[in-house]
């Protein structure tokens, strides 16, 4: 049995020596053979020379790197189609994901997991953060068609056929935490605590926070656009209600002019909630949007493997094939 791991990479060249000596100390512990696809997801800082240089010293390095930033979803997906391990075992690169957890995996997965996922605790978190986070996926759980877990990442196993499974699925809009639902299989959660980010700050503002969870909301399923025939149905009816007792009244005790404040309101609330609509409307179009470009998840750069090796074999975007060129 042989073992991948997918390590995405973004601006990390302060701690990527450190994650790759922990990292290799383990997988050697575990006596079986890997192999490791870092993915410089166009680092600013010296990632890419890092890698270069690991991959000099130690022959289970791969790595890939792209022609600019395009997101940790990319980044994962360009690793797991490089990837060609048994199982592979997804993890960042900045030490958050202790490296001693990955023989943990292994055992489940030996025991025919075909997901492995470490869950994080939410101890240590501000406290306003966890409620956000519980109130976040309470929702999401009634909304969305698949089960969303609080405290679950990215940070897991996947066995060849999951990882084939995730590859089907040829989306541009990655929200990868409901792809890693969708493909279902047996799947076993274990808790982890969270290790701090101390050197730098977070890149979850509550801000991209918020974005991240509209797009798990939308990316999922069209209940929000369900929601805007029952709640214009709904209107509709109270519209009409209203308007045969404005009727029955001037007809029984004549027209006076009153109804100023009902009127504004009525505007407002109506333009308001229809403002919104055309929002959620347009936030599908504008996926669909994305979606029919067919533009690449990613560029290539450089790597040191072959670009022909991508293991799956769907067909490219626009039927013109995604090879990366080689530089090295
Ligand atoms: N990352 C990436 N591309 C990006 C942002 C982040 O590949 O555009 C990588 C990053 O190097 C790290 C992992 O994704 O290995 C998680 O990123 P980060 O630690 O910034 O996120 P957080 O831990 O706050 O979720
Ligand atoms: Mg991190």
């Amino acid at each position: 049995m042989r073992l991948s791991l997918v390590v995405p990479c973004f601006n990390e060249a302060e701690v990527i020596a450190k994650f790759h000596q922990a990292l290799s100390r383990e997988l050697t512990a575990t006596g079986r053979p890997y192999e490791i696809v870092y993915v410089d997801d166009g680092s600013a800082d010296g990632t890419l020379d890092a890698l270069v240089e690991l991959a000099a010293t130690d022959e289970s390095v791969r790595y890939l790197s792209f022609s600019r930033n395009f997101g940790k979803e990319a980044a994962m997906l360009a690793g797991l189609r490089y990837a060609s391990g048994d199982a592979v075992v997804i993890m960042d690169a900045d030490l958050q994901h202790p490296p001693e957890l990955v023989g943990r995996m292994l055992e489940h997965y030996e025991r025919g997991f075909d997901q492995v996922i470490a869950r994080r605790t939410r101890v240590g978190d501000p406290a306003t953060r966890t409620l956000f986070a519980r109130t976040y996926y309470w929702l999401i759980n009634r909304w969305a068609d698949v089960e969303l877990m609080d405290g679950v990442g990215d940070f897991r196993l996947l066995s060849r056929r999951a990882v084939d499974g995730l590859l089907e699925l040829g989306e541009y809009n990655r929200f990868s935490k409901g792809l890693f639902a969708w493909i279902g299989f047996e799947s076993i959660l274990f808790e982890y605590e969270n290790v701090k980010q101390t050197d730098r700050k977070s890149r979850w503002t509550f801000r991209r926070l918020l974005e991240y969870g509209l797009d798990g909301l939308l990316s999922f399923n069209n209940k929000p656009l369900r929601l805007a025939i029952y709640v214009g149905g709904v209107l509709t009816a109270i519209a009409a209600a209203y308007a045969v007792w404005v009727i029955v009244v001037a007809a029984l005790n004549g027209v006076k002019m009153p109804g100023y404040v009902t009127l504004i309101a009525a505007i407002t609330g109506l333009g308001g909630l229809q403002m919104v609509m055309l929002g959620v409307i347009g936030e599908y179009i504008g996926r669909i949007y994305y979606e029919t470009k067919q533009r690449p998840h990613y560029l290539l750069k450089q790597t040191n493997m072959d670009p022909a090796d991508r293991l799956d074999k769907t067909p490219a975007p626009g039927g013109r094939a995604t090879r990366g060129r080689r530089v090295m």
